[in-house]
């Protein structure tokens, strides 16, 4: 059995069917890139996944336990979380400082913490750790709001890190970003890959093609083919749906 399943998930809003009867799974271990055009449902499925917006149907599982009744918060305490496609970061604050808030969220602390966070030293630790692991340990007293693009998505990744968790959803963590942030960004995700299946998002198809053990592509709400990198990049239908990014597939490849 699959560390994370989907099954049956259905979204409506109103007439239209933005999710339909989608099933996927992502082993341990493991990069699963769900693809599509703009329009296709990818966001909201990843909405779905996180509890921020309710199924009409189908069924959520992470190691064994059953997400489809829980809330956001009991899914990340389940062991999974997610980056958004707009950052979530606190732009006023210092690095460490959003840091230290995440570590702390996801610490089960007391309040006392709040008095002197920078006291803290398990928690200081523990954001320091989070900085190391995503290239930002230069940047800790850096106001986040001033940090390049490419380190603000970074530190968003971190943020979700500090929930450590078992299945990593990354709802396009290269958008915006040129080649050469998109390729750490690459080697980040990779890393990662040792401790955490990961969900990928991504319209950046060099990224997708390098990081991918299988690939869904999502079509109108729908499932329309799953399957390795070879698979996918062979496959006619994907060409189809791609026409006219076809240069962006060949590109990549
Ligand atoms: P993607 O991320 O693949 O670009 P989305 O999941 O954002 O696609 O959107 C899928 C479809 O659902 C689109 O037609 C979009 O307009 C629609 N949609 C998404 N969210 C809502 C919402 N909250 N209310 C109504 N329609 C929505
Ligand atoms: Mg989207």
């Amino acid at each position: 059995m699959s560390l994370f399943q989907v099954d049956g998930l259905v979204k409506r809003f109103g007439a239209l069917v933005a999710t339909d009867h989608v099933s996927l799974a992502v082993n341990a271990g493991e990069v699963h890139a769900l693809i599509g055009p703009n329009g296709a449902g990818k966001s909201t499925l990843v909405n779905l996944i996180s509890g921020l917006v309710p199924a009409d149907a189908g069924h959520i599982s992470l190691d064994g336990v059953n997400l489809t009744p829980l809330p956001m918060h009991a899914r990340v305490r389940a062991g999974l979380s997610r980056c958004f496609q707009i950052t979530s970061i606190f732009r006023e604050a210092t690095v460490m400082d959003n840091l230290l808030l995440a570590a702390q969220a996801h610490a089960g602390s007391s309040l006392h913490v709040l008095r002197d966070r920078r006291h803290e030293q398990p928690l200081a630790d523990t954001a320091r750790a989070l900085a190391e692991r995503v290239g930002l340990a230069h940047e800790l007293d850096r106001t986040a709001g001033t940090l390049p693009h490419g380190a603000q998505r970074k530190l968003d990744v971190a943020l979700a890190l500090a929930a450590r968790p078992r299945l990593l959803l990354l709802d396009e963590p290269m958008a915006g970003m040129g080649p050469e942030d998109s390729e750490r960004m690459t080697e980040l995700i990779h890393r990662l890959k040792a401790d955490m299946a990961i969900l990928l998002i991504e319209h950046d198809m060099k990224a997708v093609f390098a990081l991918a053990d299988r690939i869904s592509v999502l079509v109108y709400g729908r499932v329309l083919v799953s399957g390795s990198v070879d698979e996918i990049r062979g496959n006619p239908q994907v060409q189809a749906v791609y026409l006219g990014t076809e240069d962006t597939m060949a590109e990549a490849a």
